[in-house]
């Protein structure tokens, strides 16, 4: 019973403090599409978001729940990984096929690395483990939604399209290309890059990269930072091997090319 923790601590949690609701409500409203098919998850899912005062709506198949990712305007999706008729990972895939961006926190009962990596490989911003704790469950939402706010400011501040070196970058249409090539990249190493090329020059710890580009602040997690740049190196450099886009300051961390 993967939701047993997640409903004890349900049942022992404090109503939202003012600060949490305050973090959320430059988005007005957004609103939340829960794909979840256990029916007691589901519904500690909606109750949490609805009492961040976020709207949401709960969908417990996969076909129906990819048609309404498909048909509205979110702000955010849940994913559950194991869903009848269509899985999370399928689900993830044909998002990311389609230009309009929603970002995805994916649930996910399995935890090999492996799993957790093909949910991200599939284009989801970031995974949370069953049982999950509902604290890090409204931490890891508040973050997503928060940088989705900083991103999408981004682009009206600087122009859509930035050319470096060969390199090619579409804030607004998240293309990217290099010479006459299209790149493929997933939603993390797209944000990854779109901060690097919003900070012309500017040198990155992994520690910042982790907390700017994640939201996330353990720095257990740094090795996720080198594992996308050595992933982005290999998508953006014609040598990944001697890097001439995204280059390593010894002992500090990571600066973009300056056009
Ligand atoms: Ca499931």
């Amino acid at each position: 019973m993967v939701w047993l923790r997640s409903e004890l601590e349900f049942a022992s949690s404090k109503p939202a403090r003012r600060d949490e609701r305050a973090d959320v409500r430059p988005v007005a409203m957004p609103r939340v599409l829960v794909i979840e098919d256990e029916h007691d998850i589901a519904t500690l899912l909606a109750l949490h978001l609805r009492d961040m005062n976020l709207s949401a709506s709960v969908v417990g198949n996969g076909r129906e729940g990819l048609r309404r990712a498909l048909n509205e305007r979110w702000d955010l999706i849940l994913l559950d990984l194991s869903l009848p008729e269509l899985d999370g990972v399928d689900i993830c895939r044909q998002l990311r096929a389609t230009n309009h961006y929603t970002p995805v926190l994916m649930l996910t009962a399995r935890s090999t690395e492996q799993d957790r990596v093909s949910g991200l490989d599939a284009g989801a911003d970031d995974y949370l483990s069953k049982p999950f704790s509902v604290v890090e469950l409204r931490a890891r939402v508040r973050a997503i939604l928060r940088r989705v706010q900083q991103l999408r400011n981004t682009p009206a501040a600087s122009p859509p399209i930035h050319c470096i070196g060969e390199l090619e970058i579409d804030l607004a249409a998240r293309r990217v290309r290099r010479g006459n090539l299209e790149l493929t990249l997933t939603a993390r190493e797209f944000e990854l890059l779109a901060h690097f090329v919003c900070h012309p020059g500017r040198v990155f710890s992994r520690t910042q990269l982790l907390d700017q580009v994640w939201g996330l602040s353990q720095d257990a997690y740094e090795h996720t930072v080198s594992s996308h740049i050595n992933r982005l190196r290999a998508k953006l450099e014609p040598d990944a091997t001697n890097p001439r886009y995204l280059l390593t300051v010894w002992g500090v961390g990571y600066r973009f090319m300056e056009r």
